[in-house]
């Protein structure tokens, strides 16, 4: 290269430096370019598929996902271990300017940290100091915040021969300059826009190509993969994961084959699920990629097929060829999916002893609570043991390799605590696999629902479709009165980080934590596990016994993987603190479950990055105000209230808790001031803060239910008064049965 060109290069750098600033928290949008010719060959973020293979020649960088193409999420770095862990501490840690959850996993290289924030933002920061470099706003529409079940949240960018791409909320897939974070080119991944999809999941890029999938199977969409041409942005193949209208040619012999599966009902209409929102996994082994494939939509089957049949490719892991998209094998672990048991979980891959023999495995822990270890080479079933407590089957039979339900939680007549609930046994927040220990570092959860059909339904065997709703065909709208009904029977909710050995199903050790949703895990050649959880501590225990070797306390919740990474000689560890995702709909949770830390304090979005000796210090957070201000509710109508609480349970309250009780990352409507209040129209029907992600629910409510919603959100501040100042013990809505004021 001629100096020329890098004098053109430092110019450019140098220019979007000063034109973004050291460290705002507002990204600005760099530059962007027109053509791809006029762009300077790349010298930033050069990894290739030979590197990633070799990834473990190369341990101070995290070059991909799950670290190497095997996902395993395991770093070979030693210097912090069981002896210097007593010593680490913050060596910097950067404000990303957001309160909503952080989850991605940054890719590290030559020294620059890759990774996004809330609204699929994308940042390129000094990993020695936390600078930015760049930043990148793909300016999702902000009423796109809808459509996101768990947030407008995002897992991460891929980086490849000098671009980074990253899928942003409202569908598209986006390259750019890894060097300067100018836009290269971008793309529509969507096959509809009036559909409600989401992309919040990294892309995977493995031989030329980039993959990306997406996710709204609650709000009614059709899953699918696309793979693009990494240089050009050019369409290679696609695959769907569930048949579409059957009245319509099939795209491939696959859809057809899954079609058979799908029997009566009209699934096509509500879209059929089966996204492929998190987990896709390149395998240079076989020149495979594995999907991990989601839920039905709705969730129960007996609408969504009331024929019955498995209802391919739901809740599946599928091997595709890699260039062709065309089918090798898939493995099915939840056929007729009927609890929204996504198997969208991290894959990881691995050489593993079985018999004294190696064999080429897939592991996958999916929200069903059976752990799934594969033959890669043709999807034979090897184990599946429960790493939780599993109610809906009694085990998985070997040799039909189908899961045997139990008969007694059937729940389409009447209702029945499950577990795990859709929350699942385990969730997207990454396992660490560490392959000479024969184990993996899990953090897994005993988390029930209490799953009803809906009343209409049973009255009527009818279910209306609710376009860009939640379409669960479960007792959505009374759901938080149904729990609280049959709480007494509650199997309680609790949370682990678990050494597990997929091959026996035997627990080496099991640490519980007081709150269930807690964050993903790094296992280390240091001998170290580490974990940030709800409770706002991250922790390295030892990962031979599970005994508590340090912790730090970052005062918010954590979701995202630790990383680890070194640089200049020194091994650095790096998380991602703020949460939210799934559990926004729990709100605050009810006892005995213990308040996590972003509800305590606030949920500060914040990178934080350790070593040892490390000195830096966070600022120590003042406890929120919580206190709710006295609601005049006399004058309410207790039908109001009432039918309040069905259209807040169907369109608020996955963002904004059940029982009306924010999880912390979203406005407490309790608390609304009285502007606020005499604001309600404009904001739930015109979308007065629809930048802000608060769309306009016009198309879903009338002004009359509008106003119902209201006088809910109201009678539950007043009646959550009195439980805070002792004169109630547990929300009852005694409003709804007149025992109320
Ligand atoms: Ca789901």
């Amino acid at each position: 290269m001629n100096k020329g060109v890098w004098v053109l290069i430092l110019a450019l750098i140098i220019g979007v430096v000063m034109f973004v600033g050291t460290d705002t928290s507002e990204p600005v949008q760099a530059p962007s370019s027109s053509s791809e010719s006029a762009l300077p060959e790349p010298t930033i973020g050069l990894i290739d598929d030979a590197r990633i293979k070799a990834a473990d020649d190369e341990p101070g960088n995290w070059l991909a996902y799950g670290r190497t193409y095997d996902e395993t999420r395991f770093s070979p770095l030693t210097e912090i271990n069981r002896e210097s862990v007593k010593d680490l501490g913050l060596a910097w840690y950067k404000d990303m300017g957001t309160s909503r959850a952080l989850e991605a996993t940054p890719i590290v290289v030559d020294g620059i940290m890759f990774f996004t924030t809330s609204w699929s933002r994308v940042y390129a920061v000094d990993a020695r100091t936390g600078d930015t470099l760049w930043s990148y706003d793909p300016e999702v529409p902000g009423e796109w915040a809808r459509y996101a079940c768990c947030d407008v949240v995002n897992r991460g960018v891929a980086v490849y021969q000098g671009r980074v791409y990253v899928g942003s909320l409202d569908g598209r897939l986006i390259a750019l300059d890894a060097g300067t974070g100018a836009e290269i080119w971008q793309v529509d991944t969507l096959i509809d826009r009036e559909r409600p999809y989401t992309v919040t999941g990294a892309p995977r890029v493995a031989n030329g190509k980039v993959f990306i999938g997406n996710g709204g199977a609650e709000y009614g969409v059709r899953g699918y993969v696309t793979a693009y041409d990494a240089a050009s942005g050019d369409q290679v193949w696609r695959f769907y994961t569930v048949p579409g209208d059957p009245s319509l040619p099939f795209e491939s012999p696959e859809m057809e084959m899954a079609a058979k599966t799908w029997k009566g009902g009209e699934w096509w209409k509500v879209g059929g699920g089966g996204t492929v929102w998190n987990s896709i996994v390149y395998d240079p082994d076989f020149n495979q990629l594995y999907l991990g494939v989601g839920n039905g939509s709705p969730w129960t089957r007996v609408i969504r097929s009331p024929g019955g049949g498995d209802n391919l490719f739901l809740s599946s892991i599928v091997a595709l060829d890699a260039d062709t998209g065309e089918m090798n094998w898939y493995y099915q672990t939840t056929p007729g999916d009927n609890w929204d048991y996504t198997a969208v979980q991290d894959m990881a891959l691995a050489d593993w002893q079985i018999d004294g023999e190696s064999r080429k495995v897939l592991l996958q822990a999916p929200k069903n609570g059976f752990f799934y270890m594969l033959d890669r080479k043709d999807g034979k079933l090897l184990a599946a043991n429960p790493f939780a407590t599993v109610t809906w089957a009694t085990h998985v039979d070997l040799e039909t390799g189908r899961p045997v339900e139990n008969p007694d939680l059937d729940y389409q007549d009447k209702g029945k605590w499950v577990m795990p609930g859709p929350l699942g046994a385990h969730n997207w927040q990454a396992m660490s696999v560490d392959v000479d220990a024969g184990l993996v570092y899990i953090p897994a959860q005993d988390n029930p629902l209490f799953y009803e059909m809906t009343s209409e339904y049973k009255a009527s065997g009818v279910y209306k479709y609710k376009p860009k709703g939640w379409n669960t065909g479960l007792e959505f709208g009374r759901l938080a009165q149904v729990m609280l009904d049959n709480i007494a029977d509650q199997p309680m909710p609790k949370g682990y980080l678990k050494a597990f050995d997929p091959a026996t199903g035997e627990d080496r050790w099991v640490v519980e934590i007081p709150h269930y949703w807690n964050g993903g895990v790094l296992g280390t050649e240091g001998g170290l596990v580490f974990q940030g959880n709800a409770l706002g501590m991250f922790v390295a225990y030892d990962k031979a016994t599970g005994e508590k070797l340090w912790e730090f306390n970052t005062y918010t919740s954590m979701l995202a993987p630790p990383i680890s990474f070194e640089l200049d000689g020194t091994q650095y560890v790096s998380i991602l603190t703020g949460t939210g995702g799934a559990d926004l709909f729990g709100g605050e949770p009810l006892p005995p479950v213990a308040e996590h830390a972003s509800l305590t304090y606030n949920n500060y979005g914040r990178l934080l990055v350790f070593k040892v000796g490390g000195e830096a210090e966070l600022p120590v957070p003042t406890v929120r105000d919580r206190s709710i201000p006295s609601r005049e509710v006399a004058q309410l109508d207790i039908g109001s209230i009432a039918r309040g609480e069905a259209a807040y349970n169907e369109n608020c309250a996955v963002c904004h808790g059940f029982l009306a009780r924010s999880g912390g990352s979203i406005p407490d409507l309790r608390r609304m001031t009285p502007e606020t209040i005499a604001l309600w129209n404009d904001i739930v029907l015109e979308g007065l803060w629809s930048a802000n992600g608060m769309a306009s629910f016009a198309d879903a409510l009338t002004e009359a239910q509008a106003s119902d919603v209201l006088s809910y959100v109201k009678a539950r501040a007043e009646e959550d008064r009195l439980v805070a100042g002792g004169e109630k013990e547990i929300p009852k809505m005694t409003w709804l049965t007149g025992a109320g004021e």
